[in-house]
């Protein structure tokens, strides 16, 4: 098991591009959890710790792609009708155990081992049966209908990597491959906490001046879309010594804390202080809309991510800078989640040098295309825009104006949640 260095996310107190940001969480997170080994039927959304290779062919022999009738192709007739005495039956899970001679026919099923000697298989629907003999159409091809040993994957072949994110097939493919049990690694054990003096629980008494805590169910919603083991630890009073001890106490039983808001620079903000006493803390100030400051660090050895307390930024920062570092440290290869091209739907003015994030809907075209439609309100803290979204649009760094109809990256909430 790996161990992150004592002070892994020092960068001083510049603006940081995000590229900047994402290079150095990608050097510094290493898988932390062990790995484990477990049924293959429980290792959905786990994440591979070894690569699984395969231990025979796939298919094991030469077989049927449909349900007909095997023959040789070089006893067909090119241009007119053939007949065929058939000789014998094959079905699935019933290797043949006698070649078929030239000349003849074998009825043979989906599945079925070819037996040795034909090449080619008639889809029944292209035949006729007459008594015991068959008539075949003519205009197959030599091969036809006929899987062949070892074309999905061989011996030997590595059919799943180490770092993958198991999903539905590739549970299926490990299957194929003879595992029972697959090596995953332990999912990360995350504590969560939101921090200000104005949150109450959903459902508790709203007085005047609080809101309800909406962060933590939004954050434990993307932890656990990743496979985290998720301790929601509820709200932390805008004190510092209480945050201190419950930061304290998170780290010695978990592998990531998470906090979200209580990171900016106002006098409330106490989670800054409280990490620090404890470890080392970084407030990275990205140049990024929304989000903004972020905070990362270390309470002891463990991990700590400070995200930003508007409900947007919050969710956007989660999704495009701390997602990549989570993954890692649960031991996914493959962190970078897929843009698309859409066409703007919207003009757009932003400052150079930072790189933005909008929230937009879908819509057709009418041309095979998608356009983006921009949510008409900005504001970090204006939860409903993401409700009413379908995903974000990613505005590079040099753009200044966005054209009605150019190109841009958009980022699914699917791909990310
Ligand atoms: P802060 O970063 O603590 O200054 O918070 C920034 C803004 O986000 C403030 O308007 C907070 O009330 C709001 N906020 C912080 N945490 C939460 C939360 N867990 N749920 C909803 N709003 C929050
Ligand atoms: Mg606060």
């Amino acid at each position: 098991m790996a161990q992150l260095s004592d002070d892994c996310f020092a960068q001083g107190d510049r603006l940081m591009s995000t590229a900047e940001a994402l290079a150095s969480l990608a050097e510094t997170a290493v898988a932390v959890t062990a790995p484990i080994r477990l049924p293959l039927g429980e290792a959905l959304g786990r994440i591979l710790a070894e690569d699984i290779l395969a231990g025979h062919d796939l298919p094991p022999a030469d077989n049927s792609a449909v349900d007909g009738y095997a023959v040789h192709f070089d006893d067909l007739e090119a241009e007119a009708e053939t007949r065929l005495p058939i000789v014998g039956r094959i079905a699935a899970g019933h290797p043949p155990q006698t070649p078929l001679a030239r000349g003849q026919a074998a009825r043979i099923f989906t599945g079925a081992q070819m037996p040795p000697g034909p090449d080619t298989v008639m889809m029944q629907e292209d035949c006729r049966e007459e008594g015991d003999t068959v008539v075949i159409r003519p205009g197959i091809k030599r091969g036809a209908n006929r899987r062949l040993r070892g074309e999905d994957f061989k011996a030997g072949d590595r059919v799943l990597g180490k770092g993958l994110r198991l999903r539905a097939q590739d549970l299926g493919q490990a299957a194929a491959a003879g595992r029972e049990e697959v090596l995953v690694y332990a999912p990360l054990r995350v504590a969560l906490f939101s921090t200000g003096d104005e949150l109450r629980e959903p459902g508790a008494a709203l007085e005047p001046g609080a809101i309800y805590d909406s962060n933590r169910f939004a954050l434990l919603g993307l932890l656990k879309g990743l496979g985290c083991e998720v301790r929601d630890l509820g709200i932390l009073e805008d004190q510092p010594a209480v945050v201190e001890a419950a930061l304290a106490e998170a780290a010695a039983d978990h592998d990531l804390v998470v906090t979200s808001g209580g990171v900016s620079v106002g006098e409330e903000d106490h989670v800054k202080q409280a990490v620090e006493a404890l470890g080392h803390l970084h407030l990275w100030r990205l140049a990024i809309k929304p989000g903004r400051p972020i905070a990362f660090g270390q309470i002891g050895r463990v991990p700590f991510v400070g995200l930003p307390g508007n409900p947007v930024a919050v969710m956007v920062t989660f999704m495009n800078v701390a997602r990549p570092m989570i993954l890692r440290l649960m031991g996914a290869a493959e962190t970078t989640p897929r843009r698309f091209p859409v066409r703007a739907g919207f003009r757009h003015r932003k400052k150079k040098d930072r790189r933005e994030w909008l929230r937009v809907s879908l819509e057709a075209d009418g041309a095979g295309g998608w356009l983006a439609r921009k949510f008409p309100r900005e504001g970090a803290g204006i939860l409903s825009s993401m409700v009413e979204s379908d995903g974000l649009v990613e505005l590079p760094e040099d753009l200044t104006e966005l054209e009605p109809g150019a190109s841009v990256d958009f980022l699914p909430f699917s791909e990310v949640s």
